[in-house]
């Protein structure tokens, strides 16, 4: 049998089988794993196949083989020596939500969850949330912030969560799609997710409890579907994405924007800082390119610390 799977324990793991049926299910012997080592062979998201077996009167399933993954994020755990833990697998898109205030969200923070994502070959669409609140300076600076992410290719929605405008959009987006929803602790993710399925309380919101009270809880992703054609991933503790190992000369060929130029760059491994005649130094001097972005290249080539570019 072929299926899906939505939760994993660590050891038990809830697959939806192609005929709608959840089923749980184990992992016995050996199996090819994909490419990278992790702490847990099989991730929510992933596609197996399983077979049955009969243990007692239960029917449990035991998965065979799991299916090439599209993309996958990953956790590495410090404690237990930078081991690598499988988020998620086969994603078709994640929604950042940014609010300007309660909580302020940076530039630099939207700009290096962009280039995780694109890093993990993942679709962002910005969710530019709780418009009812902002000032006309800040639904300018939102209006800026638009133009600016959606020249660079990034679908851009500016809605409000708590009054359920244009929540329809992000509906529409998610038709027939598996989404994630990321975000600062309050961007209004758990407000989002109940507008659209009332009643579905994510975990991000148990686990910025729990790190209130200094407590560490390994938890685990999963996947719910809507009543409508979608799924969501709801992957606790997670704002933004792990960070991924990058070289320095790779970090702006995520910069779609820089990637493009890049070609008109005199050195063909440029990296935009100091090398003469460099087509993405001068796009930014033409203002063609926004400072902010360069501002989170710079900080994410050179550490936070010795950025010249650095927002205050
Ligand atoms: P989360 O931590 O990302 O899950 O954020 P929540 O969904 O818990 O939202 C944090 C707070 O922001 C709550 O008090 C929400 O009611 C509020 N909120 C969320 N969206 C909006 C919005 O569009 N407008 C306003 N005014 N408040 C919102
Ligand atoms: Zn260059």
């Amino acid at each position: 049998m072929n299926g899906t799977v939505y939760k994993s324990t660590g050891s038990w793991y809830t697959v939806k089988s192609t005929d709608g049926v959840f089923y749980e299910c184990r992992i016995k012997g050996k199996f090819r794993t994909q490419g990278i080592k992790s702490t847990n062979p099989v991730a929510v998201g992933d596609h197996v196949t399983f077979e049955l077996e009969n243990v007692g009167d239960e029917t449990v399933g035991v998965i065979s083989e799991i299916g090439e993954r599209k993309n996958y994020i990953i956790r590495k755990s410090v404690k237990l020596s930078k081991q690598t833990h499988i988020i998620a697998s086969n994603l078709d898109q994640v929604f950042l939500l940014v609010t300007l205030n309660n909580p302020m969200t940076f530039t630099s923070f939207i700009d290096r969850f962009l280039v995780t994502a694109e890093a993990y070959d993942i679709p962002v669409i910005l969710l530019f949330n709780k418009m009812d609140t902002y000032s006309e300076e800040e639904r300018a600076e939102v209006a800026y912030l638009v133009d600016l992410y959606s020249n660079i290719g990034y679908a851009c929605i500016q809605m409000e969560a708590k009054t359920g405008k244009n929540v329809d959009k992000v509906k529409e987006l998610m038709m027939g799609k598996t989404s994630m929803f990321a975000g600062h602790s309050g961007v209004g993710k758990s407000t989002l997710v109940n507008a659209l399925e009332p009643g579905l309380q994510l975990k991000t919101a148990e686990i910025s409890e729990q790190h209130l009270q200094g407590q560490h809880t390994t938890t685990f992703a999963e996947m719910y579907d809507l009543s409508f054609d979608a799924r969501i991933i709801d992957t606790p503790g997670i704002k933004g994405f792990g960070i991924v190992d990058m070289e320095k000369d790779e970090i702006g060929d995520y910069f779609p924007e820089f990637f493009e130029l890049k070609s008109q760059c005199k050195f063909n491994n440029c990296l935009h800082l100091d090398e003469p005649k460099c087509a993405v130094k001068e796009a930014l001097e033409n203002e063609e390119i926004a400072w902010s972005r360069y501002r989170s290249y710079v900080q994410m080539l050179t550490g936070e610390e010795d950025n010249p570019y650095r927002e205050r």
